[in-house]
Parts: structure tokens; C-alpha cells; sequence
């Protein structure tokens, strides 16, 4: 049940992430920017197979390189129907299912927000998760798709993991997040905080993956009081030129 994830820039902001089952050595892509970058990670890595690839959403930076990927190597493709209005896709899951990474088991949880048929996988015995655009470092997606009372509800439920859960985010937004969270939060730890990934992005070390416990304490959309709350910062970072 434990799981090595490998995390590597993509497009202009994605993150792509490989994931190997330790036990098995069965590999999964979760989701798929890039399918020429992925292919060549993998390479580098010497893990000689992708096994699967995990949907979290339908955009295309999460979905585009599904069918070469598929072609080169035979993988299975899993994840939301609504993956299918942009990309192949093999196997339809949604909340309450499970999917095995080897022996790693992921729970699948909806998230609908940034786009209605969002999931993210959570390895609960391995502590980690993969939430694609709905949780950010100090973040969370934009509301494509859905109301702000459902990505209140989305990302609440995320928090309520366990502290140390550790999130792996597919953006790297959280040096722009981090202005927009001091706007509002004059905390001398989150000034502090806010220091330490400024200083992080300018040494070119990526600041993902984070954990439930630090957006608990740190995130501007966590930190909410209610949905209405949720909704006025939503729109109001939507608006922020910071
Ligand atoms: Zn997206
Ligand atoms: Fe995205």
C-alpha cells in the first residue's frame, strides 16, 4: 500500500505525476498534460510500463495525451464519464468506487465544482491523494462547471482528511494564490508562510505536493466562515490583479 509518486513540470503550469505501486510495481499516469513528457519521465524513472491512467476531469490539460499514451503502451484509461466529451476513456467510475494501483487501493470522491463530473483518488491507507483542479496549494479551481455551494461542499470534505494527507495538486498557481491569501490574512504565519514559497518558486522547486493539515491552517478558501463567504472569495480571486 505504498505508493512512489513522481511529480514533474508539464505545459506552462501543469504538473504531470506518475505513481508506482511499491509492491507490485504496477504504474499509473494521473492525468495526462502531456503524453511526450510523460512517455519520457517514465524512461528516465525505468519503470518499462504505465499500467493505467487516472481521469480527474475532462480539460484537455488533464486529458489530452489519454490516446496516444493508450496506443504506446496498452494502458486502461479510468476516470468520470464526462472525460469522454474530450478524450477516450475505458472505465467509468464515480464517488464511492475503488481503484487499485496495484495493491494501492484510491477511493474515488466526487468533487463538482471546476467541472461537475470532477473525482479525486484518495489512497487513504497510504495518506495521500490526487485532486486535480479542485484543491490547490493555498487555492482552489475556478467554477467552470458548478455552483459555489458545491465546491464549498467539495473541498470541505477534502479537508476533513486527515492532517497529514498529502495533496498532490496539478498546478503550480500557488505563488499567485499566496498574494491573493496575504490580501486577506495578516496572520504573521501566514506572512511567513507566504515568505517561504516565494522564496521556494524562486529557486525553481515546485511547492506542490502540500498537505490537509497546512491549507487547513493557511488556505483563503478553507478559512471561509460559510458557503457565502466561499462564494465572495471565490469571486473575488477570480478578480484579484495581485
Ligand atoms: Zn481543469
Ligand atoms: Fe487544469
Amino acid at each position: 500500500m505504498a505508493l512512489d509518486v513522481h511529480l514533474f513540470p508539464c505545459r506552462s503550469d501543469n504538473y504531470g505525476f506518475l505513481a508506482r505501486d511499491v509492491e507490485t510495481g504496477v504504474v499509473a499516469a494521473i492525468d495526462t498534460p502531456d503524453a511526450d513528457r510523460i512517455l519520457e519521465e517514465l524512461e528516465r524513472l525505468g519503470w518499462g510500463r504505465l499500467d493505467l491512467i487516472l481521469n480527474t476531469h475532462w480539460h484537455p490539460d488533464h486529458t489530452e495525451g489519454n490516446e496516444r499514451l493508450k496506443a504506446k503502451t496498452g494502458c486502461e484509461i479510468v476516470g468520470p464519464e464526462e472525460v469522454r466529451r474530450a478524450a477516450p476513456l475505458d472505465r467509468v467510475v464515480g464517488d464511492g468506487d475503488t481503484v487499485a494501483i496495484g495493491a494501492t487501493r484510491l477511493k474515488v470522491v466526487a468533487t463538482p465544482g471546476h467541472t461537475l463530473g470532477h473525482v479525486v483518488f484518495h489512497a487513504e491507507e497510504a495518506g495521500l491523494a490526487f485532486v486535480g483542479d479542485t484543491l490547490f496549494a493555498l487555492g482552489c479551481g475556478r467554477l467552470f462547471e458548478g455552483t459555489p455551494a458545491q465546491m464549498w461542499d467539495s473541498i470541505r470534505a477534502l479537508a476533513a482528511w486527515p492532517e497529514a494527507t498529502v495533496i498532490w495538486c496539478a498546478h503550480e498557481y500557488t505563488a499567485s494564490n499566496a498574494r491573493f491569501a496575504l490580501s486577506l490574512d495578516a496572520r504573521p504565519e501566514m506572512k511567513a508562510h507566504a515568505e517561504a514559497i516565494f522564496a521556494a518558486r524562486e529557486r525553481g522547486q515546485p511547492t506542490v505536493p502540500t498537505t490537509i493539515g497546512t491549507e487547513r491552517r493557511f488556505n483563503p478558501f478553507l478559512r471561509a466562515a460559510d458557503a457565502d463567504d466561499f462564494a465572495a472569495r471565490r469571486q473575488a480571486k477570480d478578480d484579484f490583479r495581485g
